[in-house]
């Protein structure tokens, strides 16, 4: 594909940073556990949290933003209980710490998310009754008026956060509440799991792949600079994905995609749009339209992974490539 992103230059944002590495699970069930939650400051204002391995295999990334009026978390990751997984007491305490550096009454907290599935929602209760909290629901009605979308195919709405703005649009297609949210100030597109390194399951093709053409359609006109999704279950190996389920992931990926990578998706969307069935590309796998049998047999996948990684079984070359079968289709 030629006629394609990158668009308008994101090299004039200011920068942040990414860490060294993610925590993926402890190399042996007996090592040192990872910490429920990695919090990872990007940029003065902008802070990435990756949910352990140890709290749920799915190891979810949540994003929160910090404007001069209120913060947006995108995200609350996979558990209501806030001993297993301190989400609440997490964010609290980035959000006082903003406001000792920015002093400001009446500080607001929304809680939002790139789509409604559960591993993406079920902190929601661990902010209920939060004073000056607003938690958006998860229906894509809910998402809908929330956001002031006319229909699933609206265009971009601004949502202020104060001296820093986001734009957001429903792209559904994996969910259908799934949005992108563009913040101008770091250049970032969120992508939840309709994008991100590792497997892209779609449940309604016609309107993902409309979806993904609007991502490409933005990311010509607006400054991106990378798009972050939901998870990662790609290794650095292209084409190996770690397997579902997996409770140790030496050798990620990196998190962050460049603006580009919507091009090898929409390419590989016309290819194999019509086709059911799971396909392998190098850094994602398109899961189109596959039933629950095809998701079980992925999951005895990861169970001998995981089998493996707990009798330290786990050779350096098997765990950067995870052990493979050919897809079930
Ligand atoms: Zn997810």
């Amino acid at each position: 594909m030629n006629e394609s992103p990158p668009g308008p230059s994101a090299r004039s944002l200011p920068p942040g940073n990414f860490p060294d590495r993610w925590i993926h699970g402890p190399s042996s069930p007996a090592g040192p556990p990872d910490p429920p939650i990695q919090v990872h400051r990007y940029d003065p204002a902008t802070y990435i949290l990756r949910e352990s391995k140890g709290v749920s295999f799915e190891a979810p990334f949540l994003y929160l933003f910090f404007g001069a009026d209120r913060a947006i978390l995108f995200d609350t990751g996979t558990a209501a209980d806030g001993r297993r997984f301190p989400l609440r007491s997490t964010v609290d305490a980035l959000v006082n710490d903003w406001l000792v550096r920015n002093p400001r009454e009446g500080y607001e907290l929304v809680v939002a998310h790139t789509h409604g599935h559960s591993d993406h929602v079920s902190g929601d209760p661990q902010f209920r009754g939060r004073p000056l909290t607003r938690i958006v629901g998860r229906t894509a009605e809910e998402v809908h008026r929330f956001f002031g979308f006319s229909g699933p195919t609206a265009g971009p709405r601004a949502f202020e956060l104060g001296g820093r703005s986001l734009l957001i649009f429903p792209i559904p297609g994996h969910h259908s509440a799934s949005i992108a949210i563009y913040d101008a100030r770091t250049g970032f597109l969120l992508t939840g799991d309709a994008l991100l390194p590792g497997r892209l399951y779609v449940f309604d093709m016609e309107s993902y792949r409309a979806s993904v053409d609007r991502l490409v359609q933005f990311a010509q006109t607006h400054p991106v600079r990378f798009l972050m999704g939901g998870h990662v279950e790609m290794s650095r190996e292209h084409g190996r994905d770690f397997p579902l389920g997996a409770l140790y992931q030496p050798g990620e990926h990196p998190l962050e995609l460049a603006p580009e990578r919507l091009l090898p998706l929409r390419d590989a969307l016309s290819s194999v749009a019509s086709t059911r069935g799971i396909h392998r590309f190098d850094e994602f796998v398109l899961y189109n339209g596959v039933g629950t049998l095809t998701v079980l047999s992925e999951f005895r996948r990861g169970r001998r992974y995981n089998r493996a990684w707990r009798k330290g079984r786990l050779s350096a070359p098997e765990t950067a490539r995870a052990p493979r079968e050919p897809p079930s289709r």
